[in-house]
């Protein structure tokens, strides 16, 4: 496959949620309107190829990049997807947990604060509420966490009339210089390090 130098490389959604669904892991891109979301899968993911969905990790210190393409039936309003991100507890355990394979769908994000929701609830370190302090950021008090402000999220999976999910079994982890091996990932990396900040 050649690399298309004119590929539209998109990365205005919010992140990357990785949660069991069901049997499979799944890998949620995160936007914070339904319509727009929406839109997108319908013109974009929805031509796509399941088995021709690459999903890439690159690892950068505390970051990560998450690099997505695929071929698809609709050539011309297909993208690419990136985005630098954050390394989190959640994404270690889908890179240690994914098996090869996972479901890919897109969610609506939604932040719940410390005064929003009841004491069982878990922050994203995974310790509840009522492990948090109350006063300030909500600092995690258990031992050896480093959690530093409660913080709780919901992720609501975009639904039409059918579920809208795609299969990927095409998923690696690399380095930056493993990056260098492979076209896709290679591309993306270049075309964006230098125009980050
Ligand atoms: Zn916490
Ligand atoms: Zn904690």
């Amino acid at each position: 496959m050649s690399q298309d130098i004119k590929i539209t490389w998109f990365d205005e959604f919010l992140g990357v949620a990785y949660r069991y669904f069901d049997i499979r892991m799944n890998i949620v891109l995160m936007f914070s309107e339904r319509k727009p979301a929406a839109n997108l899968w319908i013109e974009t993911i929805k031509w796509w190829n399941d088995h021709t969905i690459k999903i890439r990790f690159v690892e950068s210190g505390d970051d990560y990049w998450f690099v997505m393409a695929a071929e698809s039936r609709k050539a011309n309003t297909n993208m690419n997807f990136f985005k630098v991100l954050p390394k989190s507890e959640n994404y270690e355990r889908f890179k240690k947990g994914h098996d090869g394979s996972a479901f890919l769908r897109f969610g609506i994000y939604s932040k719940k604060g410390f005064d929003e929701v009841k004491k069982d609830q878990k922050c994203e370190c995974e310790h509840e509420k009522e492990d948090h302090e109350k006063e300030d950021d909500n600092i995690c008090m258990i031992e050896g966490c480093s959690c530093k402000k409660f913080e709780s999220y919901q992720v609501i999976l975009l639904k039409t009339i059918r579920e809208l999910k795609k299969t990927v079994v095409d998923i690696k982890f690399m380095t930056e210089e493993e990056a260098k091996d492979d076209p896709l990932t290679w591309n993306c990396l270049n075309r964006h390090q230098y125009s980050e900040n």
